[in-house]
């Protein structure tokens, strides 16, 4: 597929969501209306190298389509301090003009039958994409029916991202189970990695679909864990950050 061309979009608003982790609002005020599937990405080009493709970093749209020019990115500082998500920290604020293409990707709800369940697996800013979904569904009236798992990995109880609007949701949608781990904090919820918390609703689930997205460790090791489970490479989707 031809790749779309750069348009500038402006920096809006940045919002904290964690220590470590920015919401970034964008307005593309050469498009109407933006229009992309919940699990698409952006990519924007940054001053940090003279090589145009060492420039480029992907991200997640965390926001639902909404008819609007505006999106929502979630970034995370990653390191090294020289990096890509370092020169976003320092430069973007309100008014700043970035150069970005898309949507771009393919990471999108696969069709569920109506026996499936679905498992968005996701370790910090990689709850992005199915934040997306699961807003898109929520305002459009059509969250589905069969049982949707989000499993979501962090260190630490700051490190829960958008954690009272998910709550909210499994509160308003019985078939929504929304559930953190953390591996660096004791708390009431669960402890540890990923893992731990999907594959027992997996036994219960031996139809279903995966969605899977971050940095690749966990992606990798999840992806293997539920091969060796016995699903299918077709049931897996996966999304790699990096
Ligand atoms: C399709 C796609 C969507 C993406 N969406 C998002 C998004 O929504 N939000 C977001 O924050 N990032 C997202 N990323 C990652 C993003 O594109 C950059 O790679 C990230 O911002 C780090 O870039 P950098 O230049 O700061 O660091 P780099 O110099 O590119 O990376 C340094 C090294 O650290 C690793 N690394 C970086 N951050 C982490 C981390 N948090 N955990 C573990 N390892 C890490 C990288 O793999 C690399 O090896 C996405 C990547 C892809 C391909």
């Amino acid at each position: 597929m031809a790749l779309l061309p750069w348009q500038s979009a402006i920096v809006e608003q940045v919002l904290p969501e964690s220590p470590g982790t920015n919401r970034y609002f964008l307005r593309l005020p050469d498009t109407q209306a933006f229009d992309f599937v919940p699990g698409q990405f952006i990519t924007v080009d940054l001053p940090i190298h003279e090589q145009r493709n060492k420039r480029w970093r992907s991200y997640s749209i965390a926001s639902a389509p909404s008819g609007t020019n505006t999106i929502e990115l979630l970034i995370v500082r990653a390191e090294p301090s020289e990096g890509g998500s370092a020169y976003i920290w320092e430069h973007w604020k309100p008014g700043t003009v970035v150069p970005m293409r898309g949507p771009q990707g393919t990471f999108t709800v696969p069709s569920l039958l109506p026996e499936e369940s679905l498992f968005l697996i996701c370790t910090g800013t990689g709850v992005a994409p199915f934040r997306s979904m699961l807003q898109h569904w929520h305002q459009s009236g059509t969250f589905p029916q069969q049982p949707i798992y989000l499993i979501f990995g962090g260190r630490r109880r700051e490190d829960l991202l958008y954690e009272s609007e998910l709550r909210g949701l499994a509160d308003q949608y019985p078939q929504f189970r929304y559930l953190p781990t953390l591996s660096r904090e004791a708390w009431d919820g669960a402890m540890g990695y990923v893992h731990a918390v999907y594959e027992p609703y997996c036994s219960q689930c031996p139809s279903a679909q995966f969605m899977i997205c971050g940095w690749r460790t966990m992606v990798d090791e999840t992806k293997h864990r539920l091969e060796a489970l016995g699903y299918d490479r077709k049931q897996i989707h996966l999304e790699l950050y990096g």
